[in-house]
């Protein structure tokens, strides 16, 4: 899986001008409120995963 995730908007204010930022891997610069923010992978959700996908009940 990549980490290549790049923010569309700014999450502060809405704004695109994003740019990468000198945090290192994941942050970002946003160039019209000056806040430097990072995204980070967390994990992956366990909503919508099945443990029998093929709907058997358990008997
Ligand atoms: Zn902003």
């Amino acid at each position: 899986m990549t980490e290549r995730a790049a923010p569309f908007y700014c999450p502060y204010c809405g704004d695109e001008d994003l740019r990468p930022g000198e945090q290192g891997h994941g942050a970002w610069e946003c160039a019209a409120c000056n806040r430097a923010f990072q995204l980070k992978f967390v994990g992956l959700l366990a909503r919508g995963l099945q443990p029998n996908p093929t709907g058997g009940e358990p008997t």
